[in-house]
């Protein structure tokens, strides 16, 4: 999933996004390298729309503005630890990556018509506790945020299809908030330092990934986008409204990591966040009721 910085500038030039903030960092949900690749030959191939600047993402998420829909159901979550596969540090953030060649992995019902494979879970984070994460509510930053990447087997053949498809990807994501420490999460901390450089790569087996769900099955979904280039709007958003509690050290072992290969002069991998973008025309609805707004 490496777009080199000279790429992006080749892709924006052909496509140029109006009135977008562009990011400098390198960093994207998108999946990895050979999807990629897949992608944008498949692009080559059938043209798509490009970013218009619409449906983008991440936004601050307004809970007076959001909408109350009660036909909205808990969103159902079904991991197989076993497809937990590899954890790797591509440069722009560490993920971990999984088994996604059947459906033994998914997420379905909340807003999503179909089963979505996991593919993948990454974290943004700042190089402080008063930024990091993508979305905010209220204007509300969070020190990190957990975004679970799947991808559409109904609609596409992979996930790299699935970056340039309406509705191919549904991204769930979770608020980091410090406070006690993490106890599932530490075995994917403790690895941590086995990936410290850009590009290095272990195996990572027999994680959960529902271990940072939290516990409440309230959120909020909006239509919206890949946080970094290519940009696409092809997102099913489903925000957690409950944060899960890291600690201190925990966060401070992801920003012990570095952007930067072996023997580069040392850069921290921090603040791999996207700013907020215009809502546009969108409604966030969510499954909080509300005094103000419902369908
Ligand atoms: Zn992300």
């Amino acid at each position: 999933m490496v777009f080199s910085f000279r790429a992006i500038q080749a892709f924006l030039k052909r496509f140029p996004v109006r009135d977008l903030w562009i990011p400098m960092r390198n960093c994207n949900l998108a999946c990895c390298t050979q999807n990629i690749n897949k992608a944008k030959q498949q692009e080559r191939q059938n043209p798509v729309p490009v970013p218009s600047g619409v449906r983008q993402s991440p936004i601050d998420i307004s809970t007076d503005d959001s909408v109350y829909d009660p036909q909205l159901k808990p969103l159902k979550i079904s991991y197989d630890p076993s497809n937990c596969l590899l954890l790797r540090n591509n440069g722009y953030f560490f993920q971990v990556e999984f088994e996604d060649s059947k459906d033994s992995s998914v997420i379905s019902s909340g807003p999503l018509k179909n089963q979505y494979r996991l593919k993948q879970f990454h974290f943004h984070w700042g190089s402080k506790s008063d930024r990091g994460s993508e979305h905010t509510v209220n204007n509300q930053v969070y020190p990190a945020e957990l975004h679970l990447v799947h991808w559409n087997p109904v609609k596409c053949n992979n996930s790299g299809e699935a970056i340039l498809s309406e509705n191919g990807l549904a991204v769930v994501g979770v608020f980091l908030k410090l406070g006690k420490r993490h106890d599932s999460l530490q075995k994917l901390v403790d690895a941590l330092p086995a990936v410290k450089h850009k590009d290095a790569a272990v195996d990572f087996f027999n994680f959960d990934p529902a271990c940072m769900i939290p516990p409440c099955s309230d959120y909020w979904t909006y239509p919206g986008s890949l946080t970094a280039p290519p940009l696409t709007e092809c997102v099913t958003w489903v925000i957690m409204k409950d944060p899960i509690e890291v600690s201190p050290d925990q966060l401070a072992m992801f920003r012990s990591l570095f952007y930067t290969s072996v023997g580069e002069k040392q850069k921290n991998m921090v603040d791999n966040y996207r700013p907020v973008q215009p809502l546009m025309k969108r409604t966030v609805y969510s499954t909080i009721p509300s005094f103000h707004n419902s369908v």
